[in-house]
């Protein structure tokens, strides 16, 4: 029993959501990759949808304030912000609290582009940020099936889980 308790207290999942409008013109930013697709995601920070998710889960996962309160929306210094730096720094808050990824896994729900051909470059750039392997990391494409926001390229929706251990 105590070992079993050992190990429930040295696991934790964390699980992050976001969603950004997507409007004509710029380029997109997804998982820290440039895009070039004639549009953009929209918000204030660079709005990269996938690497917020995966800040959230991180930082749930570790019991940690979300993203939200480390990095508020109404404060210049967060206007157009990186957020590969705000992932390394979630991550780094993470280390410090005293655990470590054991894996995630994230599914990328955008009408296009497709995001097969790009996959194994977006995977490499999580987890370079995050500074694990990436067979840590796990990445899945979506359409909306051309039904509802995602569906008309309205809307790109990310869900990221996480799971942690204690180092
Ligand atoms: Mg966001």
């Amino acid at each position: 029993m105590d070992g079993k308790n050992n190990l429930l207290n040295a696991i934790r999942v964390g699980m992050g959501y976001d969603s950004h409008r997507i409007e004509t013109g710029g380029s997109m930013i997804l998982g820290g990759v440039v895009i070039e697709q004639g549009r953009h995601f929209v918000g204030h920070s660079d709005a990269d949808v996938l690497l917020h998710a995966i800040t959230d889960a991180v930082l749930s996962g570790a019991g940690l304030p979300d993203i939200g309160q480390i990095f508020p929306n109404d404060r210049p210094e967060n206007r157009g912000r990186d957020s590969a730096e705000m992932l390394r720094l979630a991550m780094a808050n993470v280390r410090q609290a005293g655990w470590d990824l054991v894996n995630l896994d994230c599914v990328v729900l955008l009408e296009s582009p497709k995001l097969s051909p790009i996959k194994s470059e977006l995977v490499r750039r999580i987890a370079d940020i995050l500074e694990v392997g990436p067979t840590l990391v796990g990445l899945k494409g979506k359409t909306g099936e051309g039904v509802g926001e995602v569906g008309r390229g309205e809307l790109a929706v990310v869900h990221a889980v996480a799971l942690l251990h204690r180092t």
